[in-house]
């Protein structure tokens, strides 16, 4: 059986493990470590819950600590990007995790919080920088931060970082970057785009892939349940009253819908709070937190807020919503079963979600199990024709698919400026439901209607 030590971890990571309790590598790390020892380029297929951050991590604290030097005043030796605060605040505790015997600097940028505090965080110099794209601009435009030193770069949920419209600040990223470094690419599903983008950022990368997206995570026991929109919230509160289930992450497409779900489920007397990205950094902290320790025994998330989140012990998944992109689906029943143990994800489908639902079967290539409930409707026969909901305008009546997508939005990158707009921190880009100034609504990152993705050409970096 291949160890951490075989992987040439050094001591002090070693024993960092050992208090996590990692007794042995994950597939990723086992087939990661090497190759990044060498130096080499990476590509890694590969989704949360496979143990992907410590195999980047490990092998670039190994290689910091080896080789210890001053990563000067205003700069990074490892730069890390990921495409949510809360990814990037679960990457930067895995680091100093890992490395907590090395004692090496870690620190963390993203839109919504102090800059002030990120320019002294920064001022020194740090061994490992992880930030959102956006928030790096803002630094690298007031110059608290220079990228030229950056030896080790690592691009994480890259198919999600192309979703979420970040692909111009990661050109604009690219070109300030030494070309002479060590690239390490992740992401969950590899479309001829996420291809493309790899190939502008690596050079001669070696890939390695572990339970490819569309396989599902086969320990998430799945079903369906076929019911009216209008039963959705009474259909949750009745399965919520069963006990058993204690830990429920609860997906609603939008932000309203989130507090609208949540604020049912507490007047019923659930122990339910919401996340989502109209949130100030600290509430969302502290319903993250609760979460985690089984304070709050329900959290209603919006896709992207969940993103990357990292809590055990979830032992069900609900979609009050189906989600419109069908790799979405295979990401939130993800976030049950991790290290291990098994989860249970059940998803309501209202007649109009019928063919999001296709979609999902046909991604994963498996039916999802119909569970009939007191409120089920009749579920569909598997060659019944499915119809695309339509608005009256002829254009799609689903409020993620309303409008074809508009040009970029205003990005975190617009600083104070763009807040005093009331696109402040809690207006994230990194929602379905946005609006611009005059109120319209943007392009819906998470809510990109399949059809654009695939027309979306990448482009150069
Ligand atoms: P990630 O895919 O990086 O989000 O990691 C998923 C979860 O697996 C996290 O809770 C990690 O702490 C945990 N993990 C990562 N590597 C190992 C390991 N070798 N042994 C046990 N747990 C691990």
């Amino acid at each position: 059986m291949t160890t951490f030590q075989d992987l040439g971890v050094s001591a002090p990571i070693l024993k960092a493990l050992e208090s996590e309790g990692y007794t042995k590598p994950t597939p990723i790390q086992m087939q990661a470590l090497p190759i990044v020892h060498r130096g080499k380029d990476l590509i890694g297929l590969a989704q949360t819950g496979t143990g992907k951050t410590a195999a980047f991590a490990l092998p670039i604290l190994d290689r910091l600590h080896k080789d210890r030097k001053f990563p000067g005043e205003k700069s990074c030796r490892t730069l890390v990007l990921a495409p949510t605060r809360e990814l990037a605040a679960q990457i930067g505790d895995s680091f100093r995790a890992y490395g907590k015997f090395l004692g090496l600097s870690t620190a963390v940028v993203f839109g919504g919080a102090s800059m002030f505090k990120q320019k002294q965080a920064l001022y020194r110099g740090v061994d490992v920088l992880v930030a959102t794209p956006g928030r790096l601009l803002d630094h690298v435009s007031q110059r608290s931060v220079r990228l030229d030193k950056v030896e080790i770069l690592v691009l994480d949920e890259a198919d999600h970082m192309l979703d979420m419209g970040f692909i111009h600040d990661l050109r604009k990223i690219a070109t300030i970057l030494p070309r002479a470094r060590q690239t390490l690419f992740f992401s969950a599903t590899m479309p001829p785009a996420i291809e493309e983008l790899a190939a502008q950022f690596l050079d001669n990368p070696e890939k390695i892939a572990v339970t490819p997206v569309s396989s599902t995570a086969e320990r998430v026991q799945q079903a369906v349940v076929h019911v009216d929109q209008s039963k959705k919230q009474d259909l949750l509160h009745a399965m919520l009253a069963d006990k058993g289930i204690k830990r429920a992450l609860v997906f609603a497409r939008t932000k309203h819908g989130a507090d609208r779900v949540a604020k049912k489920l507490e007047s019923a007397g659930f122990d339910a709070d919401a996340i989502h990205g109209n949130k100030s950094q600290g509430q969302r902290i502290r319903a993250l937190d609760a979460f985690k320790k089984g304070q709050t025994r329900i959290l209603v998330a919006t896709e992207v807020a969940a993103r990357g989140i990292d809590v055990d012990d979830i032992t069900h998944v609900i979609n009050f919503d189906l989600p419109n992109v069908p790799e979405q689906y295979v990401h939130r029943i993800g976030r049950t079963a991790r290290a291990g143990t098994d989860g249970i994800a059940i998803s309501f489908c209202a007649p109009d979600e019928r063919a999001y639902l296709r979609d999902i079967e046909k991604l994963t290539k498996q039916a999802v199990p119909v569970l009939e409930t007191d409120m089920s409707l009749r579920a569909p026969k598997p060659d019944e024709k499915v119809v695309r909901p339509k608005g009256p305008t002829g254009r799609s009546a689903h409020p993620a698919r309303k409008r074809a997508p508009k040009k970029h939005h205003a990005s975190e990158a617009h600083g104070k400026a763009h807040a005093k707009q009331g696109h402040g921190p809690n207006r994230s880009r990194d929602e379905g439901d946005r609006r611009d100034r005059k109120g319209n609504a943007v392009w819906s990152n998470s809510g990109v209607p399949p059809k654009y993705r695939k027309q979306r050409k990448p482009t150069k970096v």
